[in-house]
């Protein structure tokens, strides 16, 4: 049977990934599910929008893919047993543990078994549903990662999509609002640069994990990527060994235009920007050049000094 091909966007959050995310969605045979990681809690419990605009429960596409998942799986549980096993399973701090085989069996134990095994399903009812040949998944986290990695029905292929420590802190001290709260105006949450030096260090450090596990795994710069946006893809894609030819076209448009294509799609959670329908201009961003104060400049440089001059950065 042929294995469901999922792209993962690893790395930490504000990475660019939803932007990433909105120019693979506008690729032939492609979709983009947003952060699937919060399916259970965002969108099953919490009924939060879907990117097309629907409270996920009146969305016209994942309710019959969850429904469908569990009806396989055969069990009936509540969300918050099922964010129990998730909780068990996927917890970032595990990560290092999972390295070891004998370790990563055993971690969650039974809740773990569970879930994983309504994972396999729940992707292999995404790629039914879908109709299309690649999921993407910008869940993000390598602990998330590791774990799909053990699907035996899925091929993962890790994009590791790395930003500037300084412009990710910058970002997370900025107000933005939650669309996808519909019943009351909701922001989220707001960082220290400290902080977000800390979590950034952390999550990219343990993404290099997924490059023993995944069947394929490319690093990529934010940078790079809205600098040269389809001819890295097609790099990557090449590299992920799937065929150009039935994406060269609009991989062309993208590298001429720099603009991303309309797309209604159905993310489940993630950045405010999936909700754009409508062609937005790829371009870097980075006020923090301008408004990050030196402080917090100097101490997230200093904090994630060693990995971010290895991806190339500098002062
Ligand atoms: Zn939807």
């Amino acid at each position: 049977m042929e294995p469901v091909h999922v792209i993962y966007i690893a790395g930490y959050g504000r990475c660019g990934s939803t932007l990433m995310e909105n120019v693979l969605a506008g690729l032939p045979g492609m979709t983009a599910l947003g952060e699937v990681k919060y399916l259970w809690d965002r969108g099953c419990r919490q009924n939060l929008l879907c990117g097309c605009g629907q409270p996920f429960w009146q969305c016209d596409f994942w309710p019959g893919v969850v429904n469908d998942a569990l009806r396989k799986q055969g069990i009936h549980p509540s969300w918050e047993e099922i964010l129990a096993w998730q909780r068990a399973s996927d917890a970032i701090l595990m990560t290092p543990l999972r390295l070891w085989p004998a370790l990563d069996r055993r971690i969650g134990g039974q809740q773990c078994t569970r879930f994983t095994e309504l994972l396999g399903q729940l992707y292999a009812a995404l790629h039914t549903a879908s109709g299309r040949s690649i999921l993407v998944d910008s869940s993000k986290f390598p602990s998330y990662g590791l774990l799909l990695t053990r699907l035996p029905n899925v091929k993962l292929h890790v994009i590791h999509l790395v930003r500037d420590s300084r412009a990710v802190a910058y970002s997370w001290t900025r107000k933005k609002q939650r669309p996808e709260v519909h019943w009351e105006t909701a922001y989220m949450p707001r960082y220290p640069a400290v902080r977000t030096a800390a979590a950034w260090y952390l999550h990219n450090r343990l993404a290099h994990a997924l490059k023993h596990r995944a069947a394929n795994y490319r690093l990529l710069r934010y940078e790079a990527f809205v600098e040269n946006p389809g001819d890295v893809l097609q790099e990557v894609l090449e590299e992920f060994g799937f065929q150009s030819d039935p994406r060269r076209l609009e991989l062309e448009r993208l590298q001429a235009d720099r603009t991303t294509s309309p797309v209604r799609r159905h993310s489940v959670s993630g950045n405010p920007d999936r909700f754009r329908q409508s062609s937005t201009p790829i371009q870097l961003d980075a006020v923090w050049r301008r408004d990050l104060p030196l402080a917090a400049r100097c101490s997230v440089f200093l904090l994630t000094w060693p990995l971010l001059r290895s991806y190339g950065y500098r002062w």
